[in-house]
C-alpha cells in the first residue's frame, strides 16, 4: 500500500485517500502538504483544514515527508519517506 506521511506528525496515509475529498486530487494533495492530517479532519470541507495537532507518531518520518512535499507538488513523489529516512541515517 503506497503511503504518504503527515509532515507534522509522521502518520502514514494511503495516497488513494486523497481521491476521497470533494476537491481535485491535486488540491487535496496541496492541502495535505500544508496541513497533513488536518486534511482528514476536514473531509466535508477540505479548504477549512487546519494544521495537524496529533501527537507525534514519528518525528523523523515527519521531517523527511516535509522535505519531499516541499520538493515536489506530486504525491507520487512523496511515497519514499521511509527510504529517504534510511538514506539520512
Ligand atoms: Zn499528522
Amino acid at each position: 500500500m503506497p503511503d504518504i506521511n503527515c509532515r507534522h506528525c509522521g502518520e502514514p496515509w494511503d495516497i488513494y485517500e486523497l481521491h476521497d475529498f470533494p476537491v481535485s486530487f491535486k488540491k487535496a494533495a496541496a492541502i495535505f502538504a500544508k496541513h497533513g492530517c488536518g486534511l482528514f479532519n476536514a473531509e466535508d470541507d477540505p479548504k477549512s483544514a487546519t494544521h495537524c495537532t496529533n501527537t507525534v507518531f514519528d518525528a523523523n518520518l515527519a521531517q523527511a515527508s516535509g522535505v519531499l512535499q516541499d520538493s515536489s507538488p506530486y504525491p507520487d513523489d512523496w511515497l519514499d519517506s521511509e527510504s529517504m529516512l534510511n538514506f539520512l541515517e
